[in-house]
């Protein structure tokens, strides 16, 4: 056994699949299956392609690249809006992409004229997050320009949310990205096949069924990996929190104080740390730490327990409650989203399948 090791449950990623896809199919909604949060895995993207997943995106090309090695006919998305030191990369290894500039469209547009191929494009619209997106204003005249490029085909429309400013994804808004399709519809003189109405922050939509009938596509990472929807972070009905669970093993367990005898300054990251007196505890050293997993990304499994801290190598915690646990112990962890991003991309944490 190497140590750490994030244990990777695919029956229960794949129950997580079908159990979205019970909420998304009744409403024509098409899940796309996001890969970012876990590397690009390719045993996970099984997983989906099990529950009934057809496609699947990412931010990465190299994440892509992996993808595309392992299923030839799937169909992969490119979510980070490419870059044009990027287009060749992009065009061979993404049959989609998602983009807001015109000058990179033009690129991606040569490219695949160059290779003989038309590269599918979906335009992102800006619609208050303040990430990527053409402005509302201006997407009428950025569809004209567009619709020139021949080695391109604009297939849609789509917006992303709460990932920069937090903004929630509502009715009224979708209601506007529907609007600005037709708009575009109108510039193009057909019908868009894709209206890609955001992320797992849209679930809530999904859960109370007000979206509109014109979304019929969300890129979902979070909502299948972790089973929750990204504004409050509520459960959605049949998935479970734990297909992920991380182990790491205690290397000393010691009682001392709660705060470090003499003067203090700056910790390893140059952060003034603040300590309670507890007094002395047990305290115990895993052999985790941030190169790992950020700090913040852990929850313990065992309520008995408490973090105190971590260093790059090191994770304190807090073992008085826990009077078996000693070294040589294994402690367990579910991960947040960004916890399961950092282990999953981590080179230290070894990946285990069940
Ligand atoms: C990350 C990302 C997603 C998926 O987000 P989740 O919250 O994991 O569902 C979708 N679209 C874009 C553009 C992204 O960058």
């Amino acid at each position: 056994m190497r140590l750490p090791e994030i244990v990777i449950d695919l029956e229960k990623i794949r129950a997580n699949v079908r159990a979205i896809s019970a909420l998304t199919d009744p409403l024509g909604i098409e899940v796309v299956g996001v890969t970012k949060g876990v590397l690009g895995d390719v045993r996970i993207a099984e997983a989906y392609l099990a529950g009934g997943i057809k496609s699947f995106a990412d931010s990465r090309w190299e994440n892509l690249q992996r993808l595309r090695q392992a299923f030839p006919y799937v169909s992969l998305i490119l979510l980070r809006i490419p870059g044009l030191s990027q287009i060749k990369r992009v065009i061979q290894w993404a049959d989609i992409s998602l983009n807001s500039d015109l000058e990179v469209l033009q690129a991606l547009s040569e490219e695949a004229i160059r290779h003989n191929k038309q590269h599918k494009v979906i335009i992102m619209v800006d619609l208050g997050d303040l990430r990527e997106g053409v402005w509302p204003r201006d997407l009428p005249e950025f569809t004209k320009k567009a619709s020139v490029f021949s080695g391109i085909q604009i297939i849609g429309l789509g917006a992303n949310f709460a990932c920069y400013g937090g903004l929630i994804p509502t009715v009224e808004k979708l209601n506007q990205l529907v609007e600005l399709a037709d708009t575009m519809e109108g510039i193009l003189g057909y019908s868009l096949a894709v209206v890609s109405g955001g992320n797992s922050a849209n679930l809530r939509l999904i859960l109370n069924q007000t979206i509109p009938r014109r979304i019929n596509q969300l890129r979902l990472g979070e909502g299948i990996l972790q089973g929750t929807e990204s504004i409050q972070r509520q459960r959605l009905p049949g998935t479970v929190p734990d297909a992920f669970i991380l182990r790491a093993e205690i290397i000393e367990c010691y009682e001392k104080p709660t705060v470090p005898l003499g003067e203090t300054g700056q910790d390893a990251f140059g952060r003034l740390p603040k300590f309670t007196d507890e007094g002395w505890r047990k305290r115990g050293i895993l052999a985790l730490g941030r190169q790992d997993v950020p700090l913040e990304g852990l929850i313990l499994r065992d309520q008995r327990l408490k973090i105190f801290g971590a260093s790059s190598d090191h994770l304190i915690v807090d073992l008085t409650e826990a009077g078996e646990i000693t070294v040589g112990s294994i402690v367990d962890f579910n991960l947040s989203y960004g916890g399961l991003l950092g282990a999953m991309t981590s080179p230290y944490v070894e990946k285990r399948y069940v």
